[in-house]
C-alpha cells in the first residue's frame, strides 16, 4: 500500500519549484493532489494532466494565498470537488530582497501577506475540516533563513521565522484532535527562486553546504512525504532542517 494512498492533500504554490517536487511525490505515493498557482497556468495545467496520468485526481486551482477570502472558497472548492481535505502543505512564497535602508513599505508587506498570513489563511479554511475527522496534517514551509537570519532579507526571514512561531501554536492548540503541525525550513534548493542569485555567491553557499550541493525539489518533498504521512504519527510541533547540513 501506497504511503498516501486515498489521501487527499492540497499544496499551495506548486506550479513549479519546490511545490511542484512535492505534488510529484504525492501524487506517485498515491495521495489525490489539489494545488495552487498565482499566475503560472500553463505549467499548473501540464501539471494537473502529467499527474492525473499517476491514477489520481489532480486539480489546478488559481488562487492568491495572501487573500483570506480566496483561501475559504479555495476550500469549499476543494472539499467540493475532492470530498475531504487530510494533508495541507503551505508551500507558496515569494521574496522581495533588499537591504532595510532600501527596503520599501510594499516589498515589507507583500513578502509577509504572500508567505506568512497565507498560512493563517490556509491553516483556518481548512481547520473545521480536520477538526471534524479527528485527523490532519500540516506543513509550513519555512526556511533556514528563518532560524539563522540573512543580511538582505529581514522581510522573508521574519514571514518564515513566523511560520516556526505559528507552527509551534498550532499543533499545541490542536494536537488532541490528532492534527499534526510540522514545519521543514530547506536550505539552498535550486529552483527559479534561487536561480535569480548571482552564480558566483551561489558557489561560495554551494561549497558551505557540508553535503556541498544544492538540494533538490525532491529532498524537500521527501521530507513533506514523511510528516504528510502516518510514518510521522507521533511528530508534532516540530521543524526540521533540510539543508545538507548548512545549519549544523
Ligand atoms: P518558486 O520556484 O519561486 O515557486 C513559488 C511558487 O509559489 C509558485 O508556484 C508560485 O506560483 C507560487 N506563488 C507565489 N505567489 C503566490 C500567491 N500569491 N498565491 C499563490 N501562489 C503563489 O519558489 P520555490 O523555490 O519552489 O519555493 C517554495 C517555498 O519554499 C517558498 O515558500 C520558499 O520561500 C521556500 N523556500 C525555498 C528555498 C529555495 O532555496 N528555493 C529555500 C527555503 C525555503 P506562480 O508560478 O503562479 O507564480
Amino acid at each position: 500500500m501506497k504511503l498516501l494512498e486515498g489521501k487527499n492533500a492540497i499544496i499551495t504554490g506548486a506550479s513549479r519549484g519546490i511545490g511542484t517536487g512535492i505534488a510529484r511525490v504525492f501524487a506517485e505515493n498515491g495521495a489525490n493532489v489539489a494545488f495552487t498557482y498565482s499566475s503560472s497556468e500553463g505549467p499548473a495545467l501540464e501539471l494537473e494532466k502529467e499527474l492525473s496520468g499517476l491514477g489520481v485526481k489532480v486539480k489546478a486551482y488559481k488562487s492568491n494565498a495572501a487573500s483570506f477570502e480566496a483561501a475559504e472558497q479555495l476550500v469549499a472548492s476543494v472539499l467540493e470537488d475532492f470530498g475531504g481535505i487530510d494533508i495541507l502543505i503551505n508551500n507558496a512564497g515569494i521574496t522581495k530582497d533588499n537591504l532595510l535602508m532600501r527596503m520599501s513599505e510594499a516589498d515589507f508587506d507583500s513578502v509577509i501577506e504572500i508567505n506568512l498570513k497565507s498560512v493563517f489563511n490556509m491553516t483556518k479554511a481548512v481547520q473545521r475540516t480536520m477538526l471534524k475527522q479527528r485527523k490532519g496534517s500540516i506543513v509550513n514551509m519555512s526556511s533556514v533563513v528563518g532560524v539563522k537570519g540573512n543580511a538582505g532579507q529581514a522581510n522573508y526571514a521574519a514571514s518564515k521565522a513566523g511560520m516556526i512561531g505559528f507552527t509551534k501554536s498550532v499543533a499545541l492548540e490542536l494536537g488532541s484532535r490528532n492534527i499534526r503541525c510540522n514545519a521543514i525550513a530547506p536550505g539552498f534548493i535550486e529552483t527559479e527562486m534561487t536561480a535569480k542569485l548571482d552564480e558566483k555567491v551561489v558557489q561560495g553557499w554551494r561549497e558551505g553546504i557540508p553535503l556541498k550541493r544544492g538540494g533538490s525539489p525532491e529532498d524537500i518533498a521527501n521530507a513533506c512525504l514523511f510528516f504528510a504521512s502516518d510514518l510521522s504519527a507521533y511528530v508534532t510541533g516540530q521543524v526540521l532542517n533540510v539543508d545538507g547540513g548548512m545549519l549544523t
